[in-house]
């Protein structure tokens, strides 16, 4: 950045961070550039429009300046800002929990459409959500299916709170329970057999091809969260064999993929006994989400 003027103002900022991030290889460098700028001024990016001419001094000009050299070392911008945006709401993240990405929205839309229109059952439906991360998965969920009660775990003890915070943020902490360890061990015992639908977005990244990542993912993203073992496919295999005991007949299942792993996740979902097995696209085209059902009743074969 250029420090040869004495004020820097709102415009001249901009500038001359647009170029810098550009330089260090972030994709939408203007955008990012003015989001921090905004952030730091309290402004809403549009009103930077209105105050070109504002000079930026003293703390404002600090903390800014310490913004822009961590995105330029490679800190992916949400954890700069605290927070994302995730199906049109607003969640808080935090330094070594997984970001949210916008293809996972796919994943909330159809496991929607699972559970959705609520039947007039007596009981509430009930969501396990494994790996559950910031949270944005069940808290939209709970936020889009009317009475909705999801039961989230996170082997991360800092996930496990960041979600706990988004729900309680978002209006539905009462719907939803977070639970520390592993994979379906922590949930209740009462919920065997009641459960309606299972959603995860799982590690599913080849071991390999983790240090091959850009900057932002290796090395912010915990790999606990991205790593699938050898062939990425390690945590289907653990839900599909882990799943039987917790769904009801004929609950659902949604479970986000790597854009090659189609097939291999429909084939161990298949294996494991469910039916009505689908790959669905995100919206660049590439798979992205299997659905499956387990069959209505114990003896239903056809
Ligand atoms: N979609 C993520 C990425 O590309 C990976 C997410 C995952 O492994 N669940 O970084």
């Amino acid at each position: 950045m250029t420090s040869a003027k004495p004020q820097q103002t709102v415009r001249d900022l901009i500038l001359a961070t647009s170029g810098y991030l550009e330089d260090k290889g972030v994709e939408s460098a203007r955008m990012e550039a003015e989001r921090l700028l905004a952030d730091v001024l309290g402004l809403a990016r549009i009103e930077l429009y209105f105050q070109f001419d504002r000079p930026v001094l003293g703390p404002e000009l600090d903390r800014y300046r310490d913004f822009v050299r961590r995105r330029g070392s490679g800190e992916p911008m949400q954890t700069i800002l605290g927070e994302t945006e995730f199906y049109s709401h607003v969640f808080k993240v935090r330094p070594g929990v997984f970001i949210p990405r916008p293809e996972t929205e796919r994943l909330v839309e159809l496991a929607v459409g699972l559970i959705s229109p609520p039947d007039h059952r007596l009981l509430a439906p009930v969501a396990v959500e494994i790996g559950c991360g910031t949270g944005v998965i069940g808290v939209c969920l709970a936020l889009d299916v009317p009475r909705l009660v999801v039961e989230a775990v996170d082997v991360n003890p800092a996930a496990v709170e960041l979600t706990q915070d988004n729900a309680h943020a978002a209006g539905v902490g009462a719907r939803v329970h977070v639970h520390q360890g592993s994979r379906f061990d922590p949930l209740p015992e009462h919920l065997r057999g009641t459960v309606d639908l299972l959603v995860s977005n799982p590690p599913y990244i080849r071991t390999a091809e983790i240090a091959g990542l850009q900057t932002e993912v290796r090395d912010h993203d915990p790999h606990t969260a991205l790593d699938g073992g050898a062939d990425g496919l390690d945590f289907y295999r653990a839900l599909a064999h882990g799943m039987g005991p917790w769904l009801r007949p004929g609950g659902a299942i949604a479970l986000e993929i790597g854009a090659d792993q189609g097939q291999a996740v429909a084939e161990i979902l298949g294996v494991s006994g469910a039916r009505d097995v689908e790959v669905h696209q995100d919206y660049a085209g590439r798979d992205r989400v299997v659905i499956a059902r387990m069959p209505d009743t114990e003896d239903d074969n056809g």
